[in-house]
């Protein structure tokens, strides 16, 4: 297995994205500790961005999306430092198994070999999202 997270580049997966922002839209998307200190290395205060809920961290929303979104380019503003969540979405763990997320329009455009390569680093990221807590608290 890949070592993660050394290129965030690699975890990106390889389809159609059409850039629609849906699911910049009301996000729960969950941060590890690496995430939090990249965008924070940015300039970007934790408390601005990071919300607690369920136990974990996640991306904060401000007017029904995610902070770093901007509605008028339908960008995301930490685009090249994004979280690693958001690199691996459409792909989502449903409780048992990795699979695609059809609220995304282009779900279908996603290559099974895509989700073969990328699934079980969708496992590893949840368990780094678990140890989030610990580390920041820690400054680990
Ligand atoms: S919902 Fe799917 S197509 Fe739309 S921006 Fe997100 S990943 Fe891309």
């Amino acid at each position: 297995m890949r070592h993660v997270w050394g290129d965030l580049r690699w975890f990106e997966v390889k389809f159609k994205c059409i850039k629609c922002g849906i699911c910049c839209i009301g996000t729960e998307m969950e941060l590890t500790a690496e995430d939090i200190r990249r965008i924070e290395a940015a300039g970007y205060k934790m408390e601005d961005f990071v919300v607690e809920k369920d136990g974990v961290y996640r991306l904060k929303n401000v007017d029904g999306h995610c902070v770093f979104y901007d509605p008028a380019t339908r960008m995301c503003k930490i685009y090249d430092i994004r979280p690693i969540g958001c690199r691996l979405y459409p792909l989502v763990f449903n409780g048992s198994s990795v699979e695609v997320d059809k609220t995304c329009p282009t779900w279908h455009t996603v290559p099974k070999s895509e989700v073969a390569r990328l699934g079980p680093y969708v496992v590893e990221f949840l368990k780094e999202v678990e140890r989030a807590k610990v580390k920041i608290k820690l400054r680990l």
